[in-house]
This record gives C-alpha cells, sequence and structure tokens, in this order.
C-alpha cells in the first residue's frame, strides 16, 4: 500500500484513490457480495444479528489507520508559497506588454501601516466627529479581520458569504464577538442565504438598495477592525447607536486619513520600513525590459507619492522603464467612463492644458481613461497583461469587456500556503474528507444504534471543520474557502484573473515566455482518471531551488 503512496507531488493521488477504492463499498454490500460468490459459508437457519455499530466502528478505525499510513512523512510542505497559480492558459511569450498597478502591486507595504490607518482614523472618530473617548483604550488586533468579508451594515454583522451567497455560520461577529447561528438564521428569514439583491453592486460597493458591503481593498482591514472594535465599545458599555452612522462616520475616517494625504507622508518619510520586496521589484521590472517588452503603468495614487516611493525601489530612473505612466486615473472609472481625457503633467507637477494626441515615454499624465488609452497606445487584446491587487477597480472590467490579460496579487497567499503545507492542516483535512466520506456511504444505517454513531462522526467533521478553519484566521478562516466551498472572493478571483500570486516578484521563478497550465481539476461528475487531475497548479509549478538559475 505504501507503494500506491510514493512520496512526492503524486503521492497524494494513489492515496486519495486508495481512500475512494475504500469508501466505495459500503460494509453491507461487502457481506452481501461474499455470501453470492460464495466465499462466506451460507446459513439457512435464523440469521445472526449484524453488530452495526461494531461495524461502523471498524470500519471508522480502519479508515483512520488507512489515512495516518498513507500519508507519508514529508507530504508536507510540497507547495511553494512564490508560486503562480493560473486559473486560465496563458503564455508569457506571446505577452507583450506588461501594465502594472501600484499600491499593493508593485508596492507592497508592511503591515505596520494597518495599524497606523487604525490609530489615526479611530482618533478621527474621537476628535472630529465627537466619538466617546472610551474607544481610544481599542489597538489595533492584527488578525481579527480578512480580506473578502460582507459587512451588513444595516444589521452590523461582519461574515464571510461563499460562492453560493451562503453565510458561513460561525463567522458572523457584531463588534468583536460572533452571533450565535441561530441568531443570524433569525435575522436573515430562516435561512444563512444572502439574496442577490441585497448583495453590494458588481465592484463591492454599496448602492441605494443594496446595504451589504464587500472589503475587498486590502487598505480595508483596518476600517473593517475599527468597525468592530466602535461597535465592541457601544455594545460592552450598553449604549444605543445607529449602525448606519457608525459604518458611515468610520469609512469616512478611513478615507480621511487617504484623501488628506496622511498615509502618503508616513510612507515617504520611513520608506525603509513600510516598502517591502523594492530590490525584486527592480528586478522584475528591468528583466522585462531587457526582453523588449513594454511597461505601463495606471495608479490612482498622485505622481507625487509614487515618485518617491518607484525611486526608493528601483531607482532615480524608474521612469526609463516605463513607456507610458498614468497617475490619479480614478479607476474603476477609468475603465469604463469614456469622459475624462488625459491631462499631462509637467516636472514640478503642475497640470498642462493641451490636447493629449499622444502617449509619450517619459511624460506623466493624469485621469484620462482607456478607450483613449486603447486608441493612443493599439494595445489591445490579449498581448496585454496587467497587475493589480484589486479585483474589481484593477482587474474585472478588463477581463469582462476589454480582453486584456490579468494577474492578481493576493498578499494573503504565502501565508495561506504556509498554513497548508504544515503537517496538523494536512492531517486534519485528510480525516476530515475521510469522515466526510464515511457519513456519505455509511448513512444508509438507519437503526438507533447507527445512528448515534453517525451523530457523533458528524460531531467530530465539524469539529474538524473548525481546526482546519482556525489555523487560518480564528474568527474568519481562509479568504480561499468556507469549509467546502470556495469563498465569494474566491468566485471572483477565478473569474476575474487568469493568474494570481503573492508578490509580483513571484515572475522572477519562472522563464519569460513560461506558458502557465491550469490543472485539469475533475468536476464533480467526473472521474479523476489521471493522477495529475488531483494536483493543484501550485504542485506543478517549480520550486524556488529548482529555478534558482533564473533569478
Ligand atoms: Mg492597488
Amino acid at each position: 500500500m505504501s507503494a500506491l503512496c510514493a512520496r512526492g507531488r503524486s503521492g497524494f493521488s494513489g492515496c486519495s484513490r486508495v481512500l475512494c477504492a475504500q469508501l466505495s463499498t459500503p460494509p453491507h454490500q461487502e457481506q452481501q457480495a461474499g455470501t453470492e460468490c460464495g466465499t462466506t459459508p451460507v446459513n439457512l437457519s435464523a440469521p445472526e444479528k449484524v453488530d452495526n455499530r461494531a461495524q461502523l466502528w471498524s470500519r471508522y478505525h480502519e479508515m483512520k489507520k488507512l489515512v495516518y499510513d498513507l500519508l507519508p512523512p514529508g507530504v508536507c510542505n510540497l507547495l511553494n508559497p512564490a508560486t503562480i497559480c493560473a486559473n486560465n492558459e496563458i503564455s508569457l511569450g506571446e505577452i507583450e506588454i506588461y501594465g502594472f498597478d501600484y499600491d499593493y502591486t508593485l508596492a507592497q507595504y508592511s503591515d505596520m501601516l494597518h495599524k497606523k490607518i487604525f490609530t489615526t482614523a479611530r482618533d478621527i472618530l474621537i476628535q472630529q466627529y465627537k466619538y466617546p473617548e472610551g474607544i481610544r483604550n481599542y489597538d489595533y488586533i492584527p488578525d481579527f479581520a480578512i480580506r473578502g468579508l460582507h459587512y451588513d451594515i444595516e444589521k452590523n454583522l461582519l461574515m464571510k458569504v461563499d460562492a453560493f451567497h451562503y453565510i458561513q455560520l460561525g463567522t458572523a461577529y457584531r463588534g468583536l464577538k460572533p452571533v450565535p447561528d441561530e441568531e443570524v438564521l433569525d435575522l436573515y428569514g430562516g435561512t444563512p442565504h444572502i439574496p442577490l439583491i441585497e448583495m453590494s453592486d458588481f465592484y463591492g460597493k454599496v448602492t441605494i438598495g443594496p446595504t451589504m458591503k464587500q472589503f475587498m481593498d486590502i487598505f480595508s482591514l483596518p476600517e473593517m477592525t475599527l468597525i468592530s472594535c466602535v461597535t465592541d465599545f457601544f455594545i460592552s458599555n450598553g449604549i444605543d447607536f445607529d449602525p448606519v452612522h457608525l459604518y458611515k462616520d468610520t469609512t469616512d475616517a478611513i478615507r480621511d486619513v487617504h484623501v488628506k494625504g496622511m498615509m502618503y507622508d508616513w510612507i515617504e518619510k520611513d520608506m525603509e520600513h513600510y516598502i517591502l520586496h523594492g530590490e525584486e521589484v527592480f528586478a522584475v521590472l528591468n528583466r522585462l525590459v531587457k526582453h523588449n517588452k513594454k511597461l505601463f503603468l495606471i495608479t490612482n495614487s498622485p505622481f507625487s507619492f509614487v515618485d518617491k516611493g518607484m525611486k526608493h525601489m528601483v531607482g532615480k530612473k524608474w521612469r526609463d522603464l516605463f513607456d507610458v505612466i498614468i497617475v490619479r486615473a480614478d479607476k474603476p472609472a477609468f475603465f469604463t467612463d469614456r469622459r475624462k481625457p488625459f491631462r499631462r503633467l509637467d516636472e514640478s507637477g503642475s497640470l498642462q492644458w493641451d490636447k493629449i494626441n499622444s502617449l509619450e515615454k517619459g511624460k506623466i499624465y493624469k485621469q484620462g481613461n482607456l478607450f483613449d488609452f486603447l486608441r493612443l497606445t493599439g494595445w489591445r487584446g490579449s498581448r496585454v497583461l496587467y497587475f493589480g491587487d484589486h479585483l474589481y477597480s484593477d482587474l474585472a472590467d478588463l477581463m469582462l469587456r476589454h480582453g486584456w490579460r490579468t494577474g492578481a496579487i493576493v498578499p494573503e497567499l504565502e501565508n495561506e500556503i504556509r498554513i497548508i503545507n504544515t503537517e496538523q492542516y494536512m492531517h486534519s483535512l485528510t480525516w476530515q474528507q475521510a469522515v466526510t466520506g464515511l457519513l456519505e456511504q455509511m448513512q444508509t444505517y438507519q437503526d438507533a444504534e447507527s445512528k448515534q454513531v453517525l451523530m457523533e462522526w458528524m460531531k467530530e467533521r465539524q469539529e474538524l471543520r473548525s481546526v482546519t478553519k482556525n489555523l487560518f484566521n480564528p474568527q474568519f478562516g481562509s479568504i480561499f474557502r468556507t469549509y467546502h466551498n470556495p469563498t465569494y472572493f474566491s468566485r471572483r478571483l477565478i473569474r476575474f484573473s487568469d493568474i494570481y500570486m503573492a508578490s509580483i516578484s513571484s515572475l522572477l521563478n519562472y522563464d519569460i515566455n513560461f506558458t502557465f497550465y491550469p490543472r485539469r481539476t475533475p468536476l464533480q461528475h467526473e472521474a479523476p482518471l489521471w493522477m495529475d487531475q488531483l494536483c493543484t497548479g501550485c504542485m506543478k509549478t517549480p520550486f524556488l531551488d529548482e529555478m534558482v538559475h533564473i533569478r
């Protein structure tokens, strides 16, 4: 049996198929088969009482031994956190033009930025919005929220929603405390399902009708935490408040931190601490230019901020690497609204009034729109690959309307893969899947004793699901999964990006002409005919040490 589980990437496939085979035949059917084949003596007298309970537990222990025996030592640590994952086949050899967003795409910021945004917005709430002094006792909680959560403004509930619009029970929080499942169900008419009409609009924003916002921005981590802390203060102190006001005031306070330039000031004054992996950004851009790729930048940030950051990461001559530079682009409107023409900025950052008839290398442009961009550059279709961290503001329109290829930067991926690589995760997930299989197969046992066993398994499964969820984040779990299903975030990620990765520097691990082939993972009605189908893209892409010659 161990031969089926040769170490390495293919080990799982063998294990999974053995598990499948073991699960596919309930014990009572095995018994009948044995009888028909004549391998068991036929007893024509009164049938012996079958101890279903003992049989079920026997199958359970067999399965447990199988799972642990078949997970070979070293099976963990299979995935490379610096991998690039493909949703769609894409050949870098066919990409002639590379575009980039700036914040959290080229410039990765350290987590200390979240703490600073939180503290500053909290103090704005106290000083300008006259919120109670007591909320100053709340400090930023780094691991409270995760990206992609939904927030029901009127019900004051922060929660994770899956790809089918179902709330993951156990992940609904009011303030800093979980809301019991029964209360959540009551609030939504007896179901954890959120009707489409109540969801946020296409870009995750709240429009006139819906009161549900999805937090997709990485900057929204301090925002979610601040809403939760202030709510906790009000509830703990028995203070009546309107959650709609709280949402608006908190959002405005966070926006003030951005719009009034405070955040830009902090970063500019301490780039060493705030900006991560600068030298790798230089290596990525330089390599692309050396291979005759065209580069452009479309960012919503102001030029002076981007200029300082790029000088820090890439050097004084960073502009020489780019063919077109657009700042204050106002994405996502940039991709859909034709009305704003490009304007040029001079070297001092002043707006020029001349009409823009071409986008020239070395010059800086502000605003504009994608339609003019396409007309002036001719950079259309699948020759262009654009990288951004915001699934809606950066990638959705490009994917759905314009046919550019898209790359999503998902910094959380690195930590999630590190967790997936742990032995604890591997064992609890595999055993959880095995228990799920046992439950599916043995549900035909309907006598009282068997039902009791099945209930115990159900309870164990639920505990295992919580254990695996909590490894990622004790409140909300992984950004990619709600127990079994993909999250709402994952669904959008798959829909709007051809490839995704933790950092732009992951590109350094791949040849300049590398083709990404997503694994053909089986659909629910398909059989895994080839072991490769059971592996994710991660497991097939090169490991850092194998590709070290490229860097
Ligand atoms: Mg960004």
